[in-house]
């Protein structure tokens, strides 16, 4: 099968996660879970992330003749938009931050050793890693040592959970292509691919989301109300249409209809 050996195929789709990677540094932490009603902004900006990339890729899907370097500029224009759209709406919601290994910790070792790499300012300080994940296209296999930290670095589990459907999507195709003994798919393909990847990851988000939605009452997150409000403005989030209770209204108020006042 012709295949350009030592090619790797770096999955852009994950570009966002050293961009969020940047906006916070919480201190070391176990593992959280989704089904918190605080949680709710930070997956419903990764679902806003996916169905916008999703949207790329359907028309890129669609685009004749599209070059590699046309697809490679796109895709790159794409990624960085929707990581800046989505850093803006979570960027300073603590909640929302990914995690990032103290300084000089055992445990940055650790992530350095897996792959990740981090970001660094001119003083040489990190200010965020690279959570990209990669597909070794050779044998259809992402580094298990970067896989067995992802689930930690996301904001909550299920986020992380989210995007490893996406990739086994990506490994999934990479098999069946090796397995019929097809050519490396085209950027048309690979587009194919992409949207297939970012529905896998959505239908993953939707129930995380609907997790975080039933765990919502009015006192929830009474420290930081406006990210709800602002979700529900930019998302047209509503936790009542989520949990599939009463009519949709969008915008509306969240959580559960707490009042408008601002602290
Ligand atoms: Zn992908």
């Amino acid at each position: 099968m012709p295949r350009s050996p030592g090619l790797r195929l770096a999955l852009l789709c994950l570009a966002a996660a050293a961009a969020l990677a940047a906006s916070g540094a919480p201190a070391a932490r176990a593992q959280t879970s989704c089904a918190d009603c605080c949680m709710l902004p930070c997956i419903e900006g990764q679902l806003w992330e996916a169905a916008y990339m999703k949207g790329v890729y359907q028309r890129m899907s669609k685009i004749k003749g599209l070059s590699e370097a046309a697809f490679a500029q796109r895709e790159a224009d794409a990624h960085q938009l929707a990581s800046a759209i989505r850093g803006m709406y979570v960027g300073a919601n603590p909640h929302c931050a990914w995690y990032m290994p103290p300084q000089g910790s055992p445990e940055e070792r650790r992530f350095v050793l897996a792959g990740y790499k981090p970001i660094h300012d001119a003083s040489g300080a990190v200010t965020g890693w690279n959570y990209d994940l990669e597909m070794d296209v050779k044998d259809c296999t992402m580094d298990k040592r970067k896989l067995d930290i992802y689930p930690s670095l996301t904001p909550c589990e299920g986020m992380a959970r989210a995007v490893l459907d996406h990739e086994q999507k990506h490994i999934d195709d990479c098999d069946r292509q090796q397995t019929k003994g097809l050519s490396a798919p085209g950027p048309a393909q690979r587009a194919k691919n992409e949207v297939n990847g970012y529905e896998a990851e959505m239908n993953a988000l939707q129930q995380v989301r609907r997790q975080a939605a039933q765990a919502c009452t009015e006192k929830s997150c009474p420290d930081r109300p406006w990210d709800f409000e602002r979700a529900a403005r930019l998302f047209h989030t509503d936790i009542q249409a989520i949990l599939g209770l009463g009519k949709v209204k969008s915008p509306s108020k969240s959580p559960l209809r707490r009042g408008g006042a601002r602290g």
